[in-house]
């Protein structure tokens, strides 16, 4: 069992990833227009028409801006929270809609969906844990602040990609309007490098194998900033993990998770 992994692009302009494993590929949310999608998926090997479903993580603009293209003219049919659904119910066909229940699972295929709540500032909003079995990945953006059920459900993980939107001093000098950053600084926004680095820490377990930053701003963060900072933590803890950067403007490499050897059966 394996899942394959791969941004089309993330950024505070956009956020897409594709996802394939449990015999079916999906989206995780479509927040980049529905020709790009298509552009970068067939640069890293894949093709719209191969896609069974559209998880969609929360309405933000920059997370479902192709959605209502590529499930209405592709008939590609999309889960979301019910109140994330409502952004889509007069766009979408009903009949392609379905529900993603906060804080439970769901299975599409041979794939289980997991849903936990983020403290965002639109309704409806969950972080993903995507299983094949025993192998998992974590699509934990827009987190607003840091709870007891993101720190357990990213816990243990095979891959996690993982939001370090700003850099809190750039954010501070840099050219948002006050309120904007008021927004994004807020306990309903987004994670800055620093406190992604704190969750990292506690999260953090010798079996995860890829670290993906993504959801950088792309005004007030630098990918050397954030890349800098989650380096330390794999050091501390002597973390084999994989860290690379999500792009906001082209796609990333697919990646493989497989279940590894556990140090015991190894030794066999
Ligand atoms: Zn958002
Ligand atoms: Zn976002």
């Amino acid at each position: 069992m394996t899942i394959r992994f791969c941004p089309l692009g993330s950024g505070s302009s956009g956020n897409s990833f594709w996802v394939t494993g449990g015999g079916i590929e999906l989206l995780v949310d479509c927040g980049l227009t529905a020709r790009q999608i298509d552009q970068r998926l067939t640069e890293v090997g894949g093709a719209l028409q191969n896609i069974d479903a559209i998880v969609c993580t929360h309405g933000h603009r920059d997370h479902i801006l192709g959605t209502e293209v590529l499930s209405r003219k592709r008939g590609i049919h999309l889960w979301a929270t019910p109140l994330a659904a409502r952004f889509f119910s007069r766009k979408v066909p009903i009949e392609q809609i379905h529900h993603l229940e906060l804080d439970a699972q769901t299975q599409i295929g041979g794939l289980t969906i997991e849903t936990v709540q983020t403290q965002h500032d639109i309704p409806g909003s969950v972080a993903l844990i995507l299983r094949d079995g025993e192998v998992s990945l974590g699509i934990a953006t827009d987190l607003g602040r840091v709870t007891p059920s993101i720190v357990a459900a990213l816990s243990s993980l095979d891959g996690l990609i993982l939001e370090m939107n700003h850099d809190e001093a750039m954010l501070e000098r840099g050219p948002y309007p006050k309120r904007l950053k008021q927004r994004i600084l807020s306990d309903y926004g987004h994670l800055s490098n620093t406190q992604a680095a704190h969750l990292l820490d506690q999260v953090l377990h010798p079996g995860l194998q890829h670290l993906a930053l993504a959801h950088l701003s792309e005004k007030n963060n630098t990918p050397e900033l954030a890349h800098g900072l989650a380096a330390e933590v794999l050091r501390r803890h002597a973390s084999q993990a994989e860290l690379w950067v999500c792009a906001p403007d082209r796609p990333g490499m697919p990646r493989t998770l497989r279940r590894l050897p556990t140090l015991s059966s190894a030794a066999r």
